[in-house]
């Protein structure tokens, strides 16, 4: 907590060196999970003899000179992220008992880089919510104060990180689910272009705005993940060509006045980000405020076109191919019905009801196909922005992490605090959170970048030049 750990880079310098071993390093991560991780829950199964047995054949081909890129980065990958043999649940129950048959795209590369697993990270079920309260394994705590919140979905890979159970940790993005816990834990986390990073072997929850992205300590080890991730895969058809290179630089930044206006937004937030406003301008760069009339739409868009996606992405958990299965059926239908009824959370539950409602013939045009439109107009407003600026900055969220409970009676307070998240998935763009302080009560705060399609080395560049 009081210091950051090493990059990455500077632990393989030292492992090339003989300095120290993988498994060492391994060990010292599984001390730190045995420390903390009962109290905090971040890691559902932590793969401790496997993780140990791999460093020890990685410190074989260090020797041998001829390791692998992230030979011993120590990873571990939320539990919406498929791992052949090993179990994935997205935190829910209606996957008990699942282990995949394949790796996610995403996973399989960082293995044949030679970096190392180490545990499945808790998470909201099917990554639907903002606190990591809707778990079926229970909330994950904030390391920085353990009676508040880890933000979610992706909670038990920003705690494992923020604790130091692990290097980093592959999370995903929907609406905010890498940056929003990466902001309440004061670690950094990118939601990449959507089409940059394979969805191969991510358990899907809408398939038109999720993304797989890394959640570290440091802007490199963010850069060195996603060069190792991103790419081509004959596994997902929606990947693109990267477009970044044609992009000249303007030096000018832009905020979004209603944004940081928000009502909402807390005041210590306001004054951390204007401060990082001052930075900006001091490292060289033009910042100007500018109009984003959609600021109401955001939200609407986002849970009418998601739980839409949702609703059909999850028809496919049925009791029969997958996971878990109801004990007490008299037909078929009945047993559809309660094995849905039976290991679904409330949560998802209301999200798969929402999402039927918003698809059914009479109600398709009032809002499916209007959230569309929506979403094209969202999308060209804030590509105009980025025509003469090179970013977009924002808070990550309006407030610190909140308190344990403070939101689970009320469904729409926890999807308010998605509004500044939200907009890079719509719009599909690449958003990096980082540190931005703490507040009074010694909370995280979280600054978000967003850029243009597939400049996340820009982002990563306009990171560093106002690092604190
Ligand atoms: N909090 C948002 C939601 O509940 C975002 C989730 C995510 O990015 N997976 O949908």
């Amino acid at each position: 907590m009081n210091h950051t750990p090493l990059a990455y880079s500077e632990i393989r310098r030292e492992l090339l060196a003989g300095k120290y071993t993988c498994v060492e390093v391994v060990q010292g991560h599984l001390a730190q999970i045995s420390l903390c991780n009962d109290q905090l829950n971040a890691f559902l199964t932590v793969y401790a003899e496997e993780a140990l047995l791999r460093a020890a054949e990685i410190d074989v081909k260090i020797k041998e000179g001829n390791a692998g890129p992230l030979a011993g980065l120590v990873v571990g990958i939320k539990d919406l992220l498929c791992y052949a043999d090993h179990p994935s649940q997205a935190g829910s129950q209606i996957l008990n008992g699942f282990k995949s048959t394949f790796s996610a795209t995403a996973v399989q590369r960082l293995l044949d880089a030679d970096a190392i697993i180490i545990g499945r990270q808790n998470c909201d079920e099917f990554g639907m919510g903002s606190t990591n309260e809707n778990s079926s394994f229970g909330p994950v705590l904030n390391y920085a104060n353990p009676s508040h919140v880890a933000g979610g979905s992706s909670g038990g890979s920003a705690v494992a990180v923020q604790a130091g159970m692990c290097q980093v940790s592959l999370g995903t993005d929907t609406g905010g689910s890498i940056r929003m816990p990466a902001a309440f834990c004061g670690i950094m986390g990118l939601k990449p272009t959507y089409g940059r990073v394979s969805r191969w072997g991510l358990i899907a929850y809408a398939s038109s705005f999720d993304t797989i992205g890394p959640m570290g300590h440091h802007v490199d080890d963010l850069a060195l993940v996603l060069q190792t991730i991103e790419g081509k895969d004959g596994y997902d058809s929606t990947l693109m060509e990267d477009v970044a290179s044609t992009y000249v630089s303007n030096k000018r930044v832009a905020y979004i006045k209603e944004i940081v206006e928000h009502p909402s937004l807390q005041v210590e937030i306001r004054d951390a980000f204007f401060e990082q406003v001052t930075q900006m301008k001091n490292a060289g760069y033009e910042v100007i405020s500018v109009d984003f009339p959609f600021i109401d739409q955001l939200l609407p868009t986002y849970y009418v076109l998601t739980t839409a996606e949702a609703s059909s992405n999850l028809a496919r958990f049925d009791g029969v191919k997958f996971g878990y299965r109801t004990n007490d059926a008299s037909d078929l239908m009945d047993m559809y019905k309660k094995t849905r009824d039976e290991a679904f959370g409330e949560e998802v539950k209301r999200r798969i009801m929402l999402g039927t409602f918003v698809l059914s013939a009479d109600y398709y045009d009032a809002y499916y196909t209007k959230a569309q439109q929506v979403r094209r107009l969202i999308q060209e407003r804030t590509l105009d922005v980025l025509s003469t600026c090179d970013f977009i900055v924002s808070p990550t969220t309006s407030s610190t992490a909140y308190k344990l409970g403070e939101k689970t009676l009320d469904p729409l307070q926890m999807y308010l605090g998605d509004l500044f998240t939200v907009q890079a998935n719509i719009t599909g763009l690449p958003a990096l959170s980082i540190p931005m302080g703490v507040d009074s009560s010694g909370l995280p705060m979280g600054f978000q970048i967003t850029g243009r399609a597939f400049d996340e080395q820009g982002l990563f560049e306009f990171a560093k030049s106002i690092e604190r």
